[in-house]
């Protein structure tokens, strides 16, 4: 699946890199820094289609980010850390099309220097718990098999009952994962979007039906879940369809096992949105008039986004979420 594979030279006789490149098959071109090629020149997102490059490299300058107000339940401090850059998915809303100058894949390996930063915030906010969330630049499962790094961050959790990771993901690559042994603040939230909708808009992801699967397996052995109805997108068969999704997810006693279910109406950024109209022109995305909202960003309008987000809500209920699991992310009120 890769088309060239770089490494740092300083990397390449690590045993985490020796062991993705026997994984990959792949001769490495050896560079300085990662950044010398990777981004240098826009490379249009859809050319992940034909030719992904994959980079290895070490993670410099900030290793956690202080999340957004309103990107998790509130009251606790959130962080999200950064392990890798770009999807070898290609959902049509995805942010990073227009986030950065290239679709090439970056995975960082330094991972124990993240786990030491979040030892270090862990302990700089006693009174509290802190959720660190992987999966804001890539997915955190999809290329797991290839990684090797859920052992570190499971061990960080276990020793820190106070730490919470969310391992945010469309994949069904639970291979490494199954090896762990389930913990109450190491969570695999899943994101789902009914399974018509998903179809048309959640290119080369595992569907909807096989991230239920996925899940109901996980709930059997233990596994702490949560998922994400994000983004919702409005359709004429809107609300049946999270209806039939609901359902399904009641049937496999998914319902009453979210640790929690956020909820976001569709919204870019103007720069996103832009990349979104040129690489998918006849994406259902573009049926419902948007308009730039109060953080600038593009939305449908708020009474019809607060219309969404409350059937949705009321639907949830209906079907066994329970009410303080559910929150509305990224918007100005619920
Ligand atoms: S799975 Fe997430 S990161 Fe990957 S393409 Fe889809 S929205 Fe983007």
């Amino acid at each position: 699946m890769w088309n060239k594979v770089y490494v740092e030279e300083n990397l390449i006789e690590t045993p985490r890199v020796k062991s993705i490149l026997a994984k990959v098959k792949r001769e490495p071109i050896t560079l300085k820094s990662y950044d010398e090629i990777w981004g240098q020149s826009k490379k249009p997102y859809l050319h992940k289609r034909d030719s992904l490059n994959l980079f290895l490299a070490e993670k410099k300058g900030q290793l956690l980010k202080l999340a957004p107000d309103a990107y998790g339940q509130l009251g606790e401090p959130h962080y999200y850390f950064i392990h890798a850059y770009n999807c070898i998915y290609e959902c049509q809303y995805c942010y990073l099309q227009g986030y950065f100058n290239t679709p090439d894949i970056v995975l960082f390996i330094n991972h124990e220097e993240i786990i030491s930063e979040m030892q270090k915030t862990l302990e700089e906010n006693p009174d509290s718990r802190v959720w660190f969330h992987a999966g804001e630049f890539s997915d955190s499962l999809a290329l797991t098999h290839l990684t090797g790094e859920l052992e570190l961050y499971h061990a960080f959790c276990r020793k820190n009952p106070r730490a919470i990771i969310e391992l945010r993901t469309k994949s069904v690559n639970i291979k490494e994962l199954i090896l762990l042994e389930p913990l109450p603040n190491f969570i695999i939230s899943f994101s789902l979007s009914p399974q018509k909708m998903g179809k048309l808009i959640d290119l080369k992801t595992p569907s909807t039906q096989s991230r239920l699967k996925t899940m109901d397996e996980l709930n059997k052995l233990g596994f702490t879940l949560a998922a994400h109805f994000d983004p919702i997108i409005y359709q004429d068969q809107f609300k049946i369809q999270y209806e039939e999704l609901l359902e399904t997810m009641q049937s496999l006693h998914l319902t009453k096992a979210l640790s929690y279910l956020s909820m976001g109406v569709v919204r870019f950024t103007k720069d996103v949105y832009r990349e979104v109209e040129r690489n998918y022109p006849d994406s259902p995305l573009h049926s419902t008039p948007m308009v730039k909202s109060f953080d600038n960003k593009v939305r449908y309008n708020h009474p019809m986004r607060m219309w969404m987000m409350n059937t949705v809500k009321e639907l949830a209920l209906k079907y066994g979420v329970q009410e303080p699991a559910i929150y509305f992310c990224m918007e100005e009120h619920a």
